[in-house]
């Protein structure tokens, strides 16, 4: 049997942007929820278990929610920021003795198994922090300097999730930005911050995150062409 896997999936969040009741991660996507599709994907492309960072309000409907997931799923009361619910999460993947974390947002329920397997492959390899990455789309402005500037978007990519970690790494690095009261908007970059170095591997488009209305409409497109 090969290593185990856990995916830390953040699903704390309020999902403002979004509008609708209740959280995101519960928001309908054809018909069930952006976080069981989440699941899937991340489950069809190796992993084992699953650790969700939950608010404690929404308990009994995420407990609905994961009733019927056939791989190990543990709730975690989130944090204030997404950085603070990856670090409480974290304590209790640690506490499954697994090497090999995926951090995952339920906002990205489309990520394709093949990703998931690119990201779990790296780490096993050897990488201790790996990200998933597309090529930039649009042209790319600056306006740090009060003026606007092109930016040459062939040096630049997006960053997806899920991010792939050894979990002693990851561990090391949220408690480092904690202690120092940085903030960061991944989880990769608070590797990058005790000195280890990010593997990049290919992302997707259709790994889109949910993020506005239009997102749904897209999302529903994607799926509505994969069952063909
Ligand atoms: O707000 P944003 O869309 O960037 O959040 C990304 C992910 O982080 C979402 O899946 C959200 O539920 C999660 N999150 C969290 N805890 C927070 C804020 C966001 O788990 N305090």
């Amino acid at each position: 049997m090969s290593e185990p896997v856990v995916a830390l999936v953040v699903a704390a969040g309020s999902g403002v942007r979004l509008g609708g009741d209740g959280p995101k991660a519960l928001r309908p996507l054809v018909g069930r929820p952006l976080l069981q599709h989440a699941i899937e994907a991340l489950i069809s492309g190796g992993v084992t278990r699953v650790v969700v960072t939950i608010r404690e309000q929404d308990r009994a409907q995420f407990e609905t929610a994961l009733a019927d997931i056939d791989v190990p799923v543990d709730l975690v009361v989130g944090g204030a920021e997404r950085q603070d619910s990856v670090r409480l999460g974290l304590t209790a993947v640690a506490a499954s003795g697994a090497r090999i974390v995926l951090v995952h947002d339920a906002a990205r329920p489309l990520v394709p198994p093949a990703v998931v397997r690119a990201v779990v492959d790296a780490v096993r390899s050897g990488a201790t922090a790996v990200v998933p990455a597309i090529a930039v789309a649009d042209s790319v402005r600056t306006t740090a300097s009060g003026r606007s500037a092109v930016v040459d978007r062939s040096t630049l990519v997006a960053v997806q999730t899920p991010q792939g970690f050894d979990v002693t790494t990851v561990i090391r690095g949220h408690t480092y930005v904690h202690e120092h009261e940085l903030r960061v908007t991944d989880d990769a970059a608070v590797c990058e911050l005790i000195g280890e170095q990010v593997t990049i591997v290919p992302g997707s488009r259709e790994s889109l995150k949910i993020t506005d209305p239009v997102d749904l409409l897209l999302a529903e497109a994607v799926l509505a062409a994969r069952q063909g």
